[in-house]
C-alpha cells in the first residue's frame, strides 16, 4: 500500500484564497484592511525570516502589515507598553510577537498582555483555557496544530470516534492539538520524553500527529495501516548530495510509512506551509470580529 500524500502546499494555498476572498468581501462593504502588527525583538535570524514571510503574506493577501522591531537589550517596560499601544490601536487587528524573545524578556507576561481579541496566535492563556474546556470557544487557536487539523479534514480524514496518538506535549503544538482532536471527538492518547513503549502507544493510533523535533523518529513498522499521519518536525540532517550539505526531515520516517499509511504529510510541503495560512485566516477572522461580523 502506498499512502495518500497530504498536499500542504495546496491546501495552505485553499485557506489564503479563502482569506484573501473575505478580506475583498470586507473591503467591497468599505470597511477598512484588516491589520497585523508584528513585534520582532533582538536580532534571531530565523525570527527575522518567519516575520518577513509572514508580512509577504499578508501583502499578498490585502492584510496591512506593521512592523514592529525593538533591539534585544530592550526592557519589559517598553515591550509592555508597546503591545497596549497596539491593543489600543482601531487599525491593529491582529498582534503577533515572534517567539522566542530574547532571554531577560517574559514570554507569558508579553503574551498575557494581547487583547484576547487580538490575540492571532492564540498563545493567551485565555484563549488556550477555553481551548481546554467544555462548551468554551476560544477566540483564537495556535496557527500550527489547526493546520493540522485543516490537513486532516480536508483529505478526507473523519475525526469523530477516531483513536489518536499525538507526540509532543508543546505548549505551541503538542498540547493544542491534542485539545483540537478531543474537541473533534476523537480519543486522544499524549506521549512525551517519559512515555514508555511508545511504539506501541503510536501503533493503536488511527490518526498520528507527531511534533517533538526528532528527525525520523517514528519508524514505518510503528504505523498503524491506513493511519493518517501528519508530521509537524523540521529537523535538519547532513545531506552531502545536496549543494547546501544538508535537508530537512520530519519526525516520521517517510519513505517507511510512507509503505503503511493511509494518508501522510510530507516535510517540507505538509504541515510547514499551513502555519501561515492560518495565521492570515485569524487575523480576517479578529478583524471580522471587530466589525461586529
Ligand atoms: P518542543 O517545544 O521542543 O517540544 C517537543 C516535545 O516533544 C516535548 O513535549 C517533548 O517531551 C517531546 N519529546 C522530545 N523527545 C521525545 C522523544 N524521544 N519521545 C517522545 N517525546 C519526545 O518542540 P515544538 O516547538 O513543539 O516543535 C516540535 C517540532 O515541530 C520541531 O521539529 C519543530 O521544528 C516543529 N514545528 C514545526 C512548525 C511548522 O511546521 N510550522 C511549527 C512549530 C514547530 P517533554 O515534554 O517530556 O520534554
Amino acid at each position: 500500500m502506498t499512502a495518500h500524500l497530504i498536499d500542504g502546499k495546496a491546501i495552505a494555498e485553499q485557506v489564503r484564497s479563502e482569506a484573501a476572498a473575505e478580506v475583498a468581501k470586507m473591503i467591497a462593504a468599505g470597511m477598512p484592511r484588516p491589520g497585523l502588527a508584528t513585534v520582532l525583538v533582538g536580532d534571531n535570524p530565523a525570527s527575522h525570516m518567519y516575520v518577513k514571510n509572514k508580512r509577504k503574506s499578508c501583502e499578498d493577501l490585502g492584510i496591512v502589515s506593521f512592523g514592529h522591531e525593538l533591539p534585544a537589550t530592550t526592557p519589559q517596560e517598553e515591550l509592555d507598553t508597546l503591545v497596549a499601544k497596539l491593543n489600543a490601536d482601531p487599525k491593529v487587528n491582529g498582534i503577533l510577537v515572534q517567539l522566542p524573545l530574547p532571554a531577560g524578556l517574559d514570554e507569558e507576561r508579553t503574551l498575557s498582555l494581547i487583547s484576547i481579541e487580538k490575540d492571532v496566535d492564540g498563545f493567551h492563556p485565555i484563549n488556550i483555557g477555553r481551548l481546554a474546556m467544555k462548551r468554551r470557544d476560544p477566540l483564537f487557536v495556535p496557527c500550527t496544530p489547526a493546520g493540522c487539523i485543516v490537513l486532516l479534514e480536508r483529505s478526507g480524514c473523519k475525526i469523530e470516534g477516531k483513536r489518536a496518538v499525538v507526540l509532543g506535549r508543546s505548549n505551541i503544538v503538542g498540547m493544542p492539538a491534542a485539545l483540537l482532536l478531543v474537541r473533534a471527538n476523537a480519543t486522544v492518547t499524549i506521549c512525551h520524553s517519559k512515555t514508555e513503549n511508545i511504539a506501541d502507544v503510536v501503533r493503536q493510533a488511527d490518526i498520528l500527529i507527531a511534533a517533538i523535533g526528532r528527525a525520523n523518529y517514528v519508524k514505518g513498522s510503528w504505523v498503524k495501516p491506513g493511519a493518517y499521519v501528519i508530521d509537524v518536525g523540521q529537523n535538519s540532517i547532513d545531506d552531502p548530495t545536496k549543494k547546501s550539505g544538508h535537508r530537512m526531515v520530519g519526525d516520521v520516517d517517510f519513505e517507511a510509512a510512507m509503505e503503511v499509511a493511509g494518508a501522510i504529510t510530507p516535510v517540507p510541503g505538509g504541515v510547514g506551509p499551513m502555519t501561515i495560512a492560518m495565521l492570515m485566516r485569524n487575523v480576517v477572522r479578529a478583524a471580522q470580529l471587530s466589525h461586529g461580523m
